[in-house]
């Protein structure tokens, strides 16, 4: 028998945001612990949370690019359970009625083009976190550190519409570069930031009706995703078919072994008694909100990576590297703005400048060769003073000291000699000196041509016109 995988997605992303969901604590990693703490995220009897407004803002950002519906009116519900980074005893999150629904992401691969359902978005405070290790002053044991504690998160909620772990893993990087493109989250996986469950079941082929599936938590790479999901997948099929059932549970991922295993069954599921959070007012969101944030929606990069090709002509693949990363793309676009070639200004960027911000470990925002001077570089090679070889050497320079490209010319005497008169006189010095390798050309063999090419412009230091030495070396060479 063959068996369809079928996988759902649920993901956490935390928020960009200053201050936490509920207080006005600050959000800032690595602080020592409890240091970020007020009544309110402590879990206080009698404290009142207060609605942080900006994360509705991130929530309904999201919500648009994900194509959802903003809910008119949404509302908190406490999900109650016990664990000790929850003093309250209840996680303020949505349940019913969440801030955005019926969505969908498009992911391109193997499969061709591929629509993905988004059952919710819904807000929700993070919990504190367990430290199990020396704590100052007490030796060894374990802690509670609740500095984490009502930090916003949005949970993106899939329909069961995935069939292989590559889709999960193309599903899950496109959401990835969305929140981070919004600016919304910092898209740090390994400080949990962006996080996911994935529910995997498995069914005969052909079957209507979906098995049962087990919940793999919390896995932080796109690596460990698609691991844990091959492997989930291999685990149900193989227990099917010695005669065994898959049960509902949730599972953890081991990233050594690359294993999952049991973590708790469905008879120990939560019974988590949602109802509406009575500290906390309907949120009613109005159309003019949806509309201002509608407007400061950035243009996505799905969007960008369609206009690079349509409007700027850039092949898919330059249009892909550039779209990658937000800052990359407004780069880019911003030589072009300045007056860039399109596909010269993607070759560079791709190029020279990707090379050198590898190199030393910068992120493109601290590059020190502007659009603009990278623009007056590109308009040196076109106006043919300067070639692209020397234009390297002229980067490299811009690199350094921040100069204006012409002034580096200037100052270095890189001016591209397109005079056919001192060309003429390099080429007959060179002929004339290799007459032997003249006689094999005029013989027929052609290739010499390229040890020509290679002596004239070793003679004029890389400074001689290249198309020029190609036609008149050409010429002399058939006499
Ligand atoms: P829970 O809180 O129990 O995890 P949710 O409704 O929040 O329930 O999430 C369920 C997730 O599981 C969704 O992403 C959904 O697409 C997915 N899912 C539901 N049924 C199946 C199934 N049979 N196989 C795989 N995934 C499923
Ligand atoms: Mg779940
Ligand atoms: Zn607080």
């Amino acid at each position: 028998m063959k068996f369809q995988p079928v996988i759902g997605l649920e993901v956490h992303v935390q928020l960009l945001t200053n201050t936490k969901i509920f207080c006005g604590c600050s959000t800032k990693f690595g602080a020592s612990p409890n240091s970020q703490t007020c009544p309110v995220c402590l879990g206080m009897p009698g404290a009142l949370p207060v609605l942080n407004r900006k994360v509705v803002e991130y929530a309904i950002l999201a919500g648009l690019a994900t194509n959802c519906a903003i809910a008119p009116r949404s509302v908190f519900a406490r999900k109650n359970y016990f664990y000790p980074d929850l003093p309250k005893g209840y996680q303020i999150s949505q349940f019913e009625l969440p801030i955005c629904i019926g969505g969908h992401l498009d992911i391109e691969g193997e499969w061709g083009t591929k629509r993905i359902g988004i059952t919710r978005i819904h807000m929700e405070e993070d919990a504190g976190k367990l430290v199990h290790s020396d704590i100052p002053g007490m030796g060894s044991g374990s802690g509670v550190d609740l500095n984490r504690a009502c930090t916003p998160l949005l949970e993106v909620v899939s329909e069961p519409d995935i069939r292989s772990a590559d889709e999960a893993v193309a599903y899950l990087k496109k959401l990835h570069q969305i929140v981070v493109y919004l600016g919304i989250c910092d898209g740090n996986m390994e400080e949990g930031s962006f996080r996911c469950d994935a529910n995997v079941s498995v069914m005969p082929v052909g079957a209507d009706k979906f098995g049962t599936r087990a919940e793999i938590k919390n896995v932080n790479s796109f690596k460990f995703v698609k691991q844990a999901i091959e492997y989930e997948i291999e685990r149900q099929i193989e227990l099917i078919e010695d005669g065994g059932k898959v049960v509902q549970e949730t599972r953890l991922f081991n990233p050594d072994s690359g294993a999952t295993r049991s973590m708790r069954g469905k008879e120990e599921a939560h019974d988590y008694r949602y109802f509406p959070d009575p500290d906390l007012v309907p949120l009613v969101i109005s159309t003019d909100w949806v509309e201002e944030v509608q407007g400061s929606l950035p243009e996505l990069p799905e969007a960008k990576f369609k206009r690079y090709q349509e409007e700027l002509g850039l092949p898919a693949y330059d249009a892909e590297v550039l779209t990658a990363d937000r800052q990359l793309a407004e780069y880019f676009e911003a030589c072009v703005t300045a007056g860039s070639p399109a596909k010269a200004a993607a070759n560079w960027v791709m190029g020279e400048i990707t090379r050198k911000l590898n190199e030393e470990g910068k992120a493109i925002a601290a590059c020190p060769v502007t659009p603009q001077l990278l623009t007056a570089l590109l308009a040196l090679i076109e106006k043919g003073t300067i070639s692209g070889k020397i234009a390297k050497t002229v980067f490299d320079e811009m690199w350094a000291t921040g100069k204006e490209p012409a002034a580096i010319v200037e100052e270095k005497g890189l001016v591209q000699v397109s005079d056919t008169g001192e060309i003429e006189k390099i080429i007959d010095e060179i002929m004339a000196a290799n007459m032997g390798q003249v006689e094999e050309f005029r013989g027929g063999k052609e290739k010499v041509f390229g040890f020509f090419v290679g002596q004239v412009m070793r003679a004029s230091k890389g400074k001689a016109n290249p198309a020029v030495v190609n036609e008149m070396l050409l010429k002399k060479l058939k006499g």
